[in-house]
């Protein structure tokens, strides 16, 4: 079985057609799926998504676009959500987002804390979205070194992957591993222990090849990124399935695999 870890089945798209895109998800060997959620309206439909499908798991967070659309109170609320919600495995996605700086960054800094601090006091995983913020993102990650995380659909050099996996954190790939311009990822992506990488789509972002026209990715797309990191990194499409489901288990917990 593959995993899924990162999809957002609530978005446009996937979310309208659930039905058949979980069907073709298990039909391709994905077995499980985490569902994350970026805002509090997504939140709300994340929960409706957990309770209709028993493969599909969730992770309710403020992703850094959502950071200056917050209202007072937002963290009591998500906390409750996050407790309340066996199905709910991870805080995120949070992080820094310099690329489209939608919220300004000591905005983001100021909601990426709050959350960490969150995740601290309910002992829960962290998923972590970063992009063109790595330096920032690797200092505020030195002062939660009890926290278990992924740094999500990783993007930055080899040399800023080694710096988080210097600090534990386990490294999703998406699809962009695929593209032939990248390059940097690549070779991060070849760097990572067989114990510390998950794969994920994004969907419904970032089809890999060669589906890449397909506009709309999803969650059975995982398995041509699965195929392309194992001949990658030297291993088989089995080992690599088995290592990656194993680690998704460790970070998330093991009712991930529950049936
Ligand atoms: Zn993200
Ligand atoms: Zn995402």
């Amino acid at each position: 079985m593959l995993i899924d870890t990162h999809c957002h089945l609530t978005y446009e798209g996937l979310f309208e057609n659930q039905h058949e895109v979980l069907a073709r998800a298990a039909a391709a060997g994905v077995g499980r799926l985490i569902t994350v959620g970026t805002d509090v309206p997504d939140h709300a439909k994340v929960l409706s998504l957990l309770r209709s499908h028993p493969q599909v798991f969730g992770a309710l967070g403020i992703h850094p676009h959502h950071a200056s659309e917050v209202e007072d109170g937002y963290e009591r609320f998500l906390e409750n959500r996050i407790r309340s919600e066996k199905k709910i495995l991870a805080l995120g996605e949070c992080g820094l987002d310099y690329h489209y700086q939608f919220a300004p960054k000591l905005l983001q800094r100021g909601v990426f804390l709050n959350q960490l601090e969150m995740a601290r006091r309910i002992d829960i995983p962290v998923i972590l979205h970063v992009r063109e913020a790595h330096p920032d993102a690797l200092s505020v990650m030195q002062d939660f070194p009890e926290l278990k995380f992924v740094v999500h659909c990783f993007t930055g050099t080899p040399a800023e992957c080694k710096s988080w996996l210097k600090l534990g954190a386990y490294i999703g790939i998406t699809g962009i591993v695929t593209y032939k311009n990248a390059k940097d990822v690549q070779d991060a992506a070849k760097l990572v222990p067989p114990d510390r990488l998950l794969v994920e789509t994004d969907a419904p972002y970032l089809s890999p090849e060669p589906v890449r026209k397909i506009k709309t990715n999803e969650p059975a797309h995982v398995a041509h990124t699965a195929r392309f990191l194992a001949d990658l990194r030297g291993a088989s499409f089995d080992e690599l399935r088995v290592q990656t489901t194993a680690n998704a288990a460790r970070l998330f917990g093991e009712k991930l695999l529950a049936t």
